[in-house]
């Protein structure tokens, strides 16, 4: 289980909200990411974060390459 994120951005070349965890390399700043909540996979957070309103979101393809898409 980890923490994960999403990026408020959209930015990257795919224009997605790239989800990503915490011990991500890539994990945006505090004041650009949102907390989605504790989850067993990338899958799970992509889910949570389109529940939330972000129809976009993706996993990052380093952190969460089982829900990558874009
Ligand atoms: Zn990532």
């Amino acid at each position: 289980m980890k923490h994960y994120y999403i990026n408020d951005n959209t930015t990257n070349p795919n224009g997605n909200n790239e989800v990503h965890s915490e011990d991500c390399r890539y994990l945006p700043s505090l004041i650009n990411r949102t907390y989605l909540g504790y989850f067993s996979n990338g899958k799970d957070a992509v889910s949570a974060a389109k529940a939330k309103g972000y129809s976009k979101a993706d996993g990052c393809i380093h952190c969460c390459p089982e829900a990558h898409k874009g």
